[in-house]
């Protein structure tokens, strides 16, 4: 049999680091833990979970042991890697959310990913976080009647929430918002956020720090024993022991025994152009410059960055039953085919190249909403699984976290982010089949235009 020929790579720039923001400069890491040493409170991760986590623990707990311990460094895995989209979002969409945890829960949840982005932002500002923040606002366009119907899906759970924050998009105004060839209607929603992900990261360790934390970086969890009283963390160079733990590892949780079941690895990817002139940005329009999410089952989204350039992500998502695999986080026959949907959404920009193209991992749930549950009742938390939105909601994931870890009831531990329990997922030989079948089924039916098929349908169901 013929060898088929390997995809050759895009002529684009290769970056230093793993994304284009994570590959701008930064001062020097953090050293990494040498010897032993003991703390109240140790997070495993220095993504946006664990840093924010330990920002909401430091203020409650003012004068308690707190490290940060990551593998890497700070914003290494998804979180430095991400579109800088920070949205109300939790899950697939408000409809979904809906469906999954009725209205009231649903309206709690929105009215608290609200008052998160007012935080990020307040937060960026207090601390002097120049991570490119914008406040431009989401627009979340169709671009065809499947997507249609999953606007006024949208449009219709906001209705019955009792939301009056979506606002109704029709095709005129859209287009007078950014011309994108096919968009015919959407939903707005002005508390949406923009922001360089890389320098968020940077600025919350800085900021954590500032309130005693200590952070260690090229520090990897090795080993995680749950004494009665204790935990013992395991390093190549040294050891805390402490007394309690949150893993905030998303998608690398995975490694973690007990949550195989429940998590699986989503692949990313994302598309950088070269930036544009001031006469090519008049082409498109978008002078207000909101973040853009479409409504196929895997979206694409779209931005304009603060040094003149559109990130274009989204469109295939790979499913993994296993952990991160750092050789999915480039692959050329994506970027192509983000190319391509690039290309029919904005034909006017046909001299502006794409440069830089990239991958992360994200931890996904089969229903698609983060989650925070104990691992060791009072001893190890985990708080993971935003599937593909994030940015926003880790934010609130952290003060739910701080509640949970010092045994408070309030509120936010009675939201179906701790309250709702992980479904899980089959057995392994069938995981994997599952996922992978669901993810073909699924890209499929958003390339031809909706997931009306019956095969469509069942993948999606499998996913809830
Ligand atoms: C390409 C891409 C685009 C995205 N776009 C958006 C977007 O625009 N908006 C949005 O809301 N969401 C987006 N997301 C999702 C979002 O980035 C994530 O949901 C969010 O960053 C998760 O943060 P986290 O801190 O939980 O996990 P991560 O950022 O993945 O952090 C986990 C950290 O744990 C560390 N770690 C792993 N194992 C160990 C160990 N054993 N010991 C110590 N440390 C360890 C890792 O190095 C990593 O730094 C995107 C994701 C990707 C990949």
């Amino acid at each position: 049999m013929e060898k088929e020929a390997a995809d050759p790579e895009p002529a684009w720039g290769r970056l230093p680091k793993p994304s284009y923001w994570l590959s701008q400069p930064t001062g020097p890491d953090r050293a990494p833990l040498e010897g032993g040493i003991s703390s109240d409170f140790a997070i495993v991760g220095g993504g946006f979970t664990g840093l924010w986590s330990a920002i909401r623990l430091a203020e409650a707990v003012p004068g308690a042991r707190i490290v940060v311990l990551e593998a890497r460094e700070v914003g290494f895995g998804a979180s430095g890697r991400n579109g800088g989209f920070a949205m109300t979002m939790v899950g697939r969409s408000l409809h979904d959310l809906v469906r999954k945890v009725g209205p009231a829960g649903a309206r709690r949840v929105h009215l608290e990913m609200v008052a998160a982005l007012g935080e990020i932002e307040r937060f960026c500002a207090d601390e002097a976080i120049n991570c490119q923040l914008s406040h431009p606002g989401i627009l979340t366009v169709s671009s065809g009647p499947e997507q249609d119907l999953r606007v006024e899906q949208d449009l219709r759970a906001a209705r019955r929430c009792g939301l009056d924050d979506f606002r109704e998009v029709i095709g005129p105004e859209c287009w007078e918002m950014v011309r994108a060839h096919g968009v015919r209607r959407g939903h707005f929603e002005e508390h949406g956020l923009l922001l360089d992900p890389a320098a968020l990261a940077r600025g919350l360790r800085d900021a954590a720090e500032r309130r005693g934390v200590e952070v260690f970086e090229h520090t990897p969890v090795t080993r995680l024993d749950a004494r009665p009283y204790r935990v013992q963390l395991a390093t190549p160079r040294g050891q805390v022991d402490s007394r309690q733990v949150l893993v905030a590892t998303n998608a690398y949780a995975r490694v973690v025994p007990q949550l195989r079941r429940y998590l699986f690895t989503v692949c990313a990817y994302i598309t950088l152009s070269a930036p544009l002139s001031e006469e090519q940005w008049a082409r498109v329009g978008w002078a207000k410059g909101m973040g853009i999410e479409d409504k196929r089952i895997m979206p694409h989204f779209h931005r304009p960055t603060a040094d003149g350039r559109i990130l274009w992500g989204g469109r295939d998502a790979p499913l993994l039953a296993g952990p991160p695999d750092p050789a999915r986080d480039s692959d050329p026959r994506i970027f192509r085919r983000l190319e391509e949907t690039f290309r029919q959404t904005f034909p006017q920009l046909s001299d502006v190249p794409l440069e830089h193209g990239w991958g992360g991992p994200v931890g996904g749930t089969v229903a698609c909403i983060p989650h925070a549950g104990w691992l060791e009742r009072g001893r190890v938390l985990y708080a993971l699984g935003y599937s593909g939105h994030g940015v926003g909601p880790s934010a609130l994931m952290a003060k739910v976290a701080r509640d949970l870890l010092l045994g408070r009831a309030t509120p936010l531990t009675e939201l179906p982010l701790v309250t709702r329990r992980l479904t899980p997922l089959p057995p392994p030989p069938l995981q994997a089949r599952m996922l992978e079948l669901s993810q073909r089924v699924l890209q499929r039916s958003d390339d031809e235009g909706g997931a009306s098929g019956p095969l469509a349908r069942l993948a999606l169901r499998l996913l809830r």
